[in-house]
């Protein structure tokens, strides 16, 4: 019978120990974007816990880590004078407290009377004193396990980037930002890395307001970056747009590049960053305000904001792709201007992402979160169908097109051009209300005027055809962000742009 049992708990161990090496781990977790301070390590992943010296102070890292993270950013091992870190393989066995010197350890342990470690010492040595003869069964498999960590790790140590040389002086944010690309998961720097980086910017100037946060450009070690600061009350806002701008395969060249987000408390209150690339031309709507654009030009920025949103409305399947998002504040304000006259989509923080497997959005979708000035037909109406992904998507071709208008209205064509303004300056007030809206666009079914002088010019006919076919009362008729790529690039390849 006592046979039987021991080979029911055998079996047990044995089963549990297997499910162990292939299923996630929780692990406590001390950065803001985990929820309930706890996160979840994908199959084979590791709990890490860390020590840095941060202005005289002991400051702890606790996470998880993948392994391409242990690869390709963290070692397991290691300990200096200014940090320590280790990983673990058991759910929360990141919970102890790491301290840098051995005087400080025992302060510590003193001030605690009897420590965490003690009372685990008395209640489990004798505990596991009667597992171990056990456990030595279950070794063999966790054997299997040791000899790959210990392979994984020597070469870890081979390849290792500690600290230093993670963050070395001479790294510049071109080569952060392929750190970024290259680190595996292909959604971000390790939370310790940005708040490494976030910490070291200078604020300079600031540059603009929206509606959550000021933007300030700031110096990391002598380059531009944008930093978005939200308010304390708006720590929502803050969290959603870094979540988003970390899902897994979102980089791309006209998606603005997130570079860090950060939560610092200076004893009042607490500061929370977003830390982005600086782009000095600031948003289109500052550009065009700013400067007429030339038919190659106008051409070049509709194409790369079509492939930004082509590239955010896209599903990619597969380990490493990414899920549909849609936008909802699409303006000429979320959208900023690159050195190269390129376009980058800004702003993510209404944004959406669809889960097609369950079909449901990943936030409860409210209504009505956009500019009212650029909100589709339908919103205003409030006939939109909440329950498909393909409504947000379709919300974001009709702003899309108004974009696309006030765009095409300062291209500088054989002395043709005019003046800036905002879709339907002359049709609404200056701070519209949601029924001025309605008014003008569901039931006058107005849209952007098509001057007739566009049809002298290729780019401007199709840059006419794109708007009218972004902005159809009928959601479903819109043309889809890919289509207005390709129809686009037709015009760079095969027109005479410059006639
Ligand atoms: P909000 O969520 O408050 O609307 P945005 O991200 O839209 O904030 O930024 C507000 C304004 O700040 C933009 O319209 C633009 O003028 C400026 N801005 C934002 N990010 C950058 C950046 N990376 N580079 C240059 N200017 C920026
Ligand atoms: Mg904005």
């Amino acid at each position: 019978m006592s046979r039987v049992r021991y080979y029911t708990v055998e079996t047990t161990l044995i089963f549990l120990s297997f499910a162990h090496l292939i299923s996630a781990l929780k692990c406590v977790c001390q950065f803001p974007v985990c929820e309930n301070s706890i996160c979840e390590t994908g199959p084979d992943g590791a709990c890490w816990n860390s020590v840095t010296l941060n202005n005289g102070k002991e400051e702890a890292g606790k996470y998880c880590v993948s392994p391409s993270e242990m690869k390709a950013q963290f070692y397991c091992h290691g300990s200096n004078n200014y940090s320590k870190r280790n990983c673990c393989f058991t759910d929360f066995c990141n919970n102890e407290t790491l301290h840098l010197n051995p005087e400080r350890a025992a302060e510590a342990s003193a001030e605690g009377g009897w420590g965490r470690a003690e009372l685990l010492a008395v209640i489990l040595v004798p505990s596991c004193l009667l597992c171990l003869a056990i456990l030595t069964g279950v070794c063999v498999m966790h054997s299997q396990r040791c000899a790959a960590y210990g392979r994984r790790h020597r070469q870890d140590v081979e390849e290792a980037l500690d600290d230093q040389s993670l963050m070395a002086p001479d790294k510049c944010l071109k080569e952060l930002m392929y750190d970024m690309s290259t680190s595996g998961s292909g959604s971000g720097l390790p939370l310790l890395v940005q708040r490494t980086i976030a910490r070291a910017i200078v604020l300079q100037e600031s540059i603009g307001k929206g509606r959550f946060g000021e933007v300030w450009r700031g110096k990391w070690r002598g380059e531009d970056v944008a930093v978005k600061i939200f308010s304390s009350r708006d720590e929502r806002s803050w969290f959603r747009e870094a979540e988003i701008y970390q899902t897994i395969m979102l980089r791309h060249e006209n998606i603005l590049g997130f570079i860090a987000a950060d939560n610092k408390d200076n004893g009042s209150w607490t500061q929370l960053w977003l830390v982005s690339e600086y782009h000095e031309h600031g948003s289109l709507y500052d550009y065009l305000n700013r400067y007429t654009v030339s038919v190659e030009g106008m051409v070049v920025l509709a194409l790369s904001m079509a492939s930004g949103l082509a590239h955010l409305h896209m599903e990619i399947i597969g380990t490493q792709g990414k899920p549909a998002i849609a936008h909802r504040d699409i303006k000429s304000k979320n959208i900023l201007v690159k050195k190269n006259g390129t376009a980058v989509i800004a702003d993510l923080g209404l944004a959406v992402k669809h889960d097609s497997s369950s079909n449901t959005i990943d936030i409860p979708a409210n209504h009505r979160v956009g500019t009212k000035r650029y909100m589709a037909p339908e919103i205003l109406d409030d006939t939109i169908n909440m329950n498909s992904f393909e409504s947000f998507k379709r919300a974001d071709i009709y702003s899309l097109g108004l974009v696309f208008w006030e765009l095409a209205r300062r291209c500088s064509f054989r002395g043709i051009e005019e003046d800036y303004q905002l879709p339907y300056y002359d049709q609404v007030p200056s701070d519209p209300s949601i029924d001025d809206m309605r008014k003008v666009v569901c039931e006058q079914k107005l849209r952007p005027n098509v001057p007739n002088q566009w049809q002298s010019c290729e780019a401007l006919r199709v840059m006419g055809k794109l708007i009218r076919e972004c902005c159809y009362a009928n959601s479903a008729a819109r043309l889809t962000a890919l289509r207005v790529k390709k129809t686009i690039s037709q015009v760079v390849v095969t027109k005479d742009i410059k006639d």
